[in-house]
C-alpha cells in the first residue's frame, strides 16, 4: 500500500469534502481517503497496483475542484493563502453590513421619523440580511437537514424573524394608513453585522496558525549543489530535483536541503531548530544530518536518504497540520449555548402560535403576531458581543503583562487547563550553557590562558568560558596563532607558551597534565554537566564545568502552578540525567518527567494525556516543539523562541519567563468567567420578554429597553476585566 497527498482547491464546506471524497474514493485502486478542509489537503491511500496520480486529479477536476500532488512547503503556503483569503471574505462582508446598519441603528435608537422612513429603513436592512446576512441562512439550513442548531442557527432565525416582521408591518400599516409604531429592524441589521466581525477576527486567528506552516517551510533552501558521481562536476539544481542516492555539497551557511548520511568531510551542524540543544553537534562520515539543519563549520558531502515529503522536517510539518485541523472541530461556548437555546425558543414560538390559533378560532394572521414576537424578543443581539468584547478586553489585559493572545480559542480553551507541560532547554532553562563551577587546582594565569584561547574559538561551550571570566572582571592575555581542532578542542600561543583548551582527552593529549583535575572531572560529568579541560602544555590543568542554568523564576512559576492544584509535567529531547536534574530544580516529580523525545514523541505526549481527558498546555520554544504546541488544547511559546514555535502557539510569553505561564492561565481563566456573565446578560433581558411575547402584550418600548440594557450590561462586564486581579 502507498500513500499520496493532494493538495485540493476550490473547497468552502463540510458537503465539498464529502464530494471530493467520493470522488477519490470512486478511482478504481483507492482504499482510503481523507479529506482535510482547514489544510486543502486530501490523504490517499492506494493499493499496491494503485493509479497514477493523474487518475487521481482527473477524478477532483471532474467532481469540480482543482488538485494537484501537494509538496511539503506548497500545502502549507497555500493553506496560509486560503486562510488568508477568508478573511478578506469575511473582512469584505463585514465592510457591506457595517454602513447599511449604521443608519438603521441610529434611526430606530433615536426614534427619528421622517416622510419613508419605515421603507428607507426596510431597504437597508434587506439589504443587510439577504446579502451579507445569507451566509447565516444558508449554514442554518444545511444545519436543519442535520437537525442541528449552533449560533448561526439562532442568527439565521433572530435577524430573518425581525425583518420579516418588520417588513409585515410596514406593508400593512401603507395599506391601511396606520402609524408605525416599532419596528425591530436594527435587531436584524446589527446582529448580522456583529456576528460577520466576529467570524472576521476567527478567520485572522487562522490564518496565523497557518502561517507556522510557511515559515517551517522556509527552513529548506529552495536550490542545493549536487555532485555528478561520474564526473565530479557541481551544480545547482531545485531542491526537488534532489532524489536519493544524490550527492549534496553543503558550504558553511548552507541550510540542509535533504535527510542524508555524511560521506565526506568532517564539522558541526547547528540541529537547534529541530533538537533544541545549542550546542552545534559534530558530524563525520556515516552520521545522519536531517532537512532544515544549517551546517555551520566545514564543507560536508552529503548521500541524500530522504526527500521531500518523506524528510523529519516534513514529517513535523505533517503532525502540525494534522493537530491544527483536528483542533478546529471544537465547539465554541456561544454555539453551545445556542444549541440549547434554539429549540428552547422555536418551541415556544409553536406553542404560541398552537394556542392562539385555538384561541382566535383559527385566526392565522393574528395568531402569528406573539410568536413572531417571541423569535424577535429572543434573538440576543448582545450576543454578537458577548464573546469579541470579552476577548478584545482580556486579550489587552494580557498584553499588559506581557502575554500576546493570537487565537481566541486558546485563550477559552487555556481556562480549563489542568496540566501544564514544559520543554527544558531555553524554556525552563536558559538554553545557552554557561560555568558553573570552576576547579581550584592551577593558578590565575592558566585560568586566563584558557579563557584567552577559548574566546578565539567560535565554540558556544568555549565562548561560555571566556564570558565567565569577563564576567568576573578579569582582564585575558593576548593570544596568537589560535587553532581549532573541530570536535576536540582549541590551541594558541600565549606570551610565547603553548595554551591548549577542550574535553580532558584532547588537553592530556596535547601535554596538559590533568591528574590535578581528574576526580573533579567526573564528579561533575557524573551531575550531567559538560566539562572543558585546558592549561599550558606541560602545566597543572584548570577545569570548568559547563550547564544550562535555569532560568530566573522557573521554580516559581512551576510552584505557583502547583499551588493552583495544575499537574506539571516536563517533556525534553535531552538525555534522562540533564532532565532529571532540571526537574529537581524546578519542582517536577521524576514520574512526570519524560527525556529523549523526538518532535512528533511530544506531541504523542501531549495526545496521551488528552486522551486520558486532561486538558493541556504546552509550554515550548523550539521548532522540535511545533507539534506539541499544535497538538495541545493551548500552545503557549516562550518569547525569545523561534518564529515557528511563535506562529504555532496561540500564545506568545513576550516577556520570555516562564512565571509569566501562571498569568496567562489567570487571565484566561477570568476572560472565560466574564464571557460565560456576558452570555448570561445577552439572554437574561430577552427571556424575560419571551412570556410577554407570547402572551401577545409585548409593548416595544419593554422590547427596545431589554436588548439595550442587555448590550450594555454586556459591555460594562467586558470593561470590568481590564481591572480585575490578576
Ligand atoms: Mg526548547
Amino acid at each position: 500500500m502507498s500513500r499520496v497527498d493532494l493538495h485540493v482547491e476550490g473547497m468552502h464546506c463540510a458537503s465539498c469534502v464529502g464530494r471530493v471524497e467520493a470522488a477519490l474514493l470512486g478511482v478504481q485502486g483507492v482504499e482510503d481517503v481523507a479529506v482535510n478542509l482547514t489544510t486543502h489537503g486530501a490523504r490517499v491511500e492506494l493499493a499496491a497496483d494503485g493509479p497514477p496520480v493523474e487518475r487521481l486529479v482527473a477524478a477532483v477536476e471532474r467532481a469540480g475542484y482543482g488538485a494537484r500532488l501537494a509538496a511539503a512547503g506548497g500545502a502549507a503556503v497555500a493553506a496560509t493563502a486560503s486562510a488568508e483569503e477568508e478573511a478578506r471574505q469575511a473582512l469584505r462582508l463585514v465592510l457591506v453590513a457595517a454602513p447599511l446598519s449604521l443608519p438603521v441603528l441610529v434611526v430606530s435608537m433615536a426614534g427619528l421619523r421622517f416622510p419613508g422612513s419605515d421603507v428607507v429603513q426596510l431597504v437597508l436592512t434587506a439589504a443587510v440580511v439577504l446579502g451579507p446576512g445569507l451566509t447565516f441562512l444558508r449554514q442554518a439550513a444545511r444545519l436543519l437537514r442535520r437537525a442541528a442548531a449552533s449560533m448561526d442557527t439562532l442568527v439565521a432565525i433572530g435577524s430573518l424573524a425581525a425583518f420579516l416582521h418588520g417588513a409585515v408591518t410596514v406593508v400593512a400599516a401603507r395599506f391601511r394608513g396606520l402609524e408605525v409604531e416599532h419596528l425591530y429592524f436594527e435587531t436584524a441589521a446589527v446582529i448580522v453585522t456583529l456576528i460577520l466581525f466576529g467570524r472576521f477576527l476567527e478567520a485572522r486567528a487562522k490564518g496565523r496558525a497557518a502561517a507556522s506552516l510557511a515559515s517551517l517551510a522556509r527552513l529548506l533552501p529552495s536550490e542545493a549543489r549536487v555532485r555528478d558521481a561520474a564526473t565530479g562536476a557541481e551544480r545547482s539544481v531545485a531542491v526537488e530535483a534532489i532524489v536519493p542516492g544524490d550527492l549534496v555539497v553543503l558550504h558553511p551557511g548552507d541550510r540542509v536541503p535533504v535527510d542524508g548520511v555524511v560521506v565526506e568531510g568532517e564539522g558541526h551542524v547547528d540541529e537547534s531548530m529541530l533538537t533544541g540543544e545549542p550546542v552545534p553537534a559534530a558530524r563525520r562520515g556515516g552520521d545522519a544530518v536531517s532537512a532544515g539543519t544549517v551546517n555551520a563549520t566545514a564543507v560536508l558531502v552529503l548521500r541524500a536518504t530522504r526527500v521531500g515529503l518523506g524528510t523529519t522536517l516534513a514529517r513535523i510539518v505533517a503532525v502540525v497540520r494534522d493537530a491544527q485541523a483536528s483542533k478546529a472541530a471544537v465547539q465554541r461556548l456561544a454555539d453551545r449555548v445556542a444549541s440549547v437555546f434554539v429549540p428552547v425558543v422555536i418551541g415556544v414560538a409553536a406553542v404560541t402560535l398552537a394556542a392562539w390559533l385555538l384561541v382566535t378560532g383559527g385566526d392565522l394572521a393574528a395568531a402569528l403576531q406573539p410568536a413572531v414576537a417571541v423569535l424577535v424578543i429572543a434573538c440576543p443581539c448582545a450576543m454578537g458581543l458577548a464573546t469579541p468584547t470579552a476577548i478584545l478586553v482580556g486579550t489587552g489585559r494580557a498584553a499588559r503583562l506581557g502575554i500576546l493572545v493570537k487565537d481566541a480559542a486558546s485563550l477559552e480553551r487555556l481556562a480549563a487547563v489542568d496540566t501544564v507541560l514544559f520543554d527544558k532547554t531555553g524554556t525552563l532553562t536558559l538554553g545557552r550553557p554557561a560555568v558553573v563551577a570552576v576547579s581550584g587546582a592551577a593558578g590565575e594565569p592558566t585560568l586566563l590562558a584558557v579563557a584567552a584561547v577559548e574566546a578565539r574559538s567560535s565554540h558556544p561551550l568555549g565562548l561560555a568560558v571566556a564570558a565567565h571570566v569577563r564576567e568576573r572582571g578579569l582582564t585575558t592575555p593576548s593570544v596568537s596563532g589560535v587553532r581549532a581542532a573541530p570536535g576536540l578542542g582549541v590551541t594558541g600561543d600565549v606570551g610565547g607558551r603553548r595554551v591548549v583548551a577542550g574535553s580532558r582527552g584532547f588537553a592530556a593529549a596535547q601535554g596538559v597534565d590533568t591528574s590535578g583535575v581528574e576526580a573533579w572531572v567526573k564528579t561533575h560529568a557524573a551531575l550531567g554537566e559538560t566539562v572543558v579541560v585546558g592549561g599550558f602544555a606541560g602545566g597543572p590543568a584548570v577545569a570548568f564545568a559547563l550547564a544550562d542554568p535555569l532560568k530566573d523564576g522557573a521554580r516559581e512559576a512551576v510552584a505557583r502552578l502547583q499551588r493552583d492544584g495544575i499537574a506539571v509535567h516536563l517533556v525534553t529531547g535531552d538525555a534522562w540525567a540533564t532532565a532529571a536534574k532540571v526537574a529537581a530544580g524546578v519542582g517536577v516529580r521524576e514520574d512526570d518527567v519524560r527525556a529523549g523525545l523526538l518532535p512528533e514523541q511530544k506531541a504523542e505526549a501531549v495526545a496521551e494525556l488528552r486522551a486520558r481527558g486532561r486538558v493541556v498546555a504546552m509550554v515550548g520554544d523550539g521548532i522540535n516543539d511545533a507539534p506539541a504546541l499544535a497538538a495541545a488544547d493551548a500552545g503557549i511559546a516562550v518569547g525569545s523562541g523561534t518564529e515557528v514555535a511563535l506562529e504555532t502557539a496561540g500564545i506568545a510569553l513576550l516577556r520570555g519567563g516562564p512565571g509569566a505561564v501562571g498569568d496567562a492561565i489567570a487571565v484566561a481563566r477570568a476572560t472565560l468567567r466574564t464571557i460565560r456573565r456576558n452570555l448570561f446578560w445577552a439572554f437574561a433581558y430577552n427571556v424575560v420578554g419571551i412570556p410577554v411575547a407570547a402572551l401577545g402584550v409585548l409593548h416595544p418600548m419593554l422590547a427596545a429597553g431589554a436588548m439595550a440594557l442587555s448590550s450594555v450590561s454586556v459591555v460594562t462586564s467586558s470593561l470590568h476585566l481590564a481591572r480585575v486581579r490578576i
